[in-house]
C-alpha cells in the first residue's frame, strides 16, 4: 500500500537518502517518513499532492542517509535509525478510500512501535494521521499541537464531512483527540467564522492567535503550549500546516495568509517540541509547489521534519 515510483507526482527517492523500506518491514525504525500525496481536499488553490516529492527533493547535500546538526552535533537519521516508506497509495479524487488507506498506513507504523512522519498532502489528511495514531496509543490519550493559519474546525466542506478545513473536527468529534488536548498556534485572518471560534472554546480548545503571540512572544506561548500538551497526555501529535510561515517566507501554499511567523520561529519551535515533548506522530502539509519561489516552501518543509527529530534525537540522548 506504499512504495515509490507510484504517482507521477510521486516519490522518486528517500527522504535525505535514509533507508527504503516497505510498510511491512520498518525493522527497529525509530521514525519513519512517510508520502501522502493527496489534494483533494483542498477548497482553493490546489497542488499539495506534489508536497511529499518536492519536500523528499529540497535538498542541496548528498543524500546519504546523514544529516549531523552544526548546533546539537547529533545526526537525528542515524541516532532515531530513519527510514523512508515512500508514498502512501492514495486514489485520487476518492476522498473515504484514500482517508481509509492513509489512516492504515499510519497505524501500521504506530504499531510497529516507530514515529510517523507524514509528508503531506492538504490537511485533510491529519484526521487519519493522529487519528491513526490515537486508534494504536488510545483514543483520548494523546494532545495535538497544530500550527496553522486557520483552525480548520468547520463542522462540513461544502456539506461534505471531509476537507483540508474540517480535520480537527472530525478528530474531536470523533473522540480520537478531545478538545481540551488541542494546542493551536498561529490563527489568523478572516475565518472561521464567529459560530465555529464559538465552538473551538465550547470544546476547551487552547487557540493561539498571532495577535497574542505577538503581544507575549512565541517562547512565553510556546511554555504554556507546552506545558498544557504534556498535561496526562500519552503523547504529542505535531501537525505542521506550512501556511503558519509567513507566505512572503513560505508562498508555496494553498491558503496563504499574511502576517504570519519566521521561518526560524517555526524552527526553533519544533525542535523544541521534540526536545521537550513525547512525540508519538507528526505531519507537515499543505506545500503546493506550483505557487513556491526557488523551492524556498519544500526547503522549510524538508528542514521542519529534519529540526523535528533533532529535538526527538536530543530527547531520545538525554541531551
Ligand atoms: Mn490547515
Ligand atoms: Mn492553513
Amino acid at each position: 500500500m506504499t512504495g515509490f515510483d507510484a504517482f507521477s507526482f510521486g516519490a522518486r527517492g528517500s527522504f535525505a537518502g535514509v533507508p527504503r523500506r516497505t510498510i511491512d518491514d520498518v525493522g527497529d525504525a525509530g521514525a519513519v517518513i512517510i508520502g501522502a500525496p493527496f489534494d483533494w481536499g483542498t477548497t482553493s488553490r490546489p497542488g499539495a499532492r506534489f508536497g511529499p516529492k518536492a519536500i523528499r527533493d529540497a535538498d542541496y547535500l548528498d543524500l546519504n542517509g546523514s544529516r549531523p546538526h552544526l548546533d546539537t552535533g547529533i545526526d537525528p537519521l542515524a541516532t532515531l535509525s530513519v527510514v523512508d516508506v515512500g508514498d502512501i497509495h492514495v486514489v485520487p479524487g476518492y476522498m473515504e478510500e484514500s482517508i481509509e488507506r492513509i489512516r492504515s498506513a499510519v497505524t501500521s507504523i504506530a504499531r510497529a512501535g516507530a514515529v510517523p512522519i507524514v509528508l503531506g498532502g492538504d490537511h485533510t489528511i491529519t484526521f487519519p494521521d493522529a487519528g491513526g495514531v490515537a486508534d494504536v496509543i488510545g483514543h483520548g490519550d494523546i494532545a495535538l499541537i497544530h500550527f496553522d493559519a486557520h483552525a480548520d474546525t468547520a463542522d462540513t466542506h461544502y456539506g461534505m464531512l471531509h476537507g483540508h478545513g474540517t480535520p480537527m473536527r472530525r478528530l474531536i468529534e470523533s473522540g480520537a483527540i478531545p478538545g481540551h488536548r488541542f494546542v493551536q498556534i498561529g490563527l489568523r485572518g478572516y475565518w472561521p467564522p464567529p459560530d465555529v471560534v464559538e465552538w473551538m472554546r465550547d470544546q476547551d480548545m487552547k487557540s493561539y492567535f498571532m495577535s497574542e503571540i505577538t503581544e507575549r512572544g512565541l517562547d512565553v506561548v510556546v511554555d504554556d503550549a507546552v506545558q498544557h500538551a504534556a498535561n496526562e497526555a500519552k503523547g504529542v501529535f505535531v501537525s505542521v500546516d506550512i501556511d503558519v510561515v509567513d507566505p512572503g517566507s513560505a508562498p508555496g501554499t494553498g491558503t496563504p495568509e499574511p502576517g504570519g511567523i519566521t521561518p526560524r520561529q517555526l524552527l526553533d519551535t519544533v525542535r523544541r517540541l521534540g526536545r521537550e515533548l513525547n512525540i508519538v506522530g507528526a505531519d507537515i502539509v499543505e506545500v503546493s509547489p506550483a505557487y513556491d519561489t526557488a523551492d524556498v516552501t519544500a526547503l522549510l518543509a524538508n528542514r521542519v521534519v529534519l529540526e523535528l527529530l533533532n529535538g526527538m534525537a536530543q530527547r531520545s540522548l538525554g541531551v
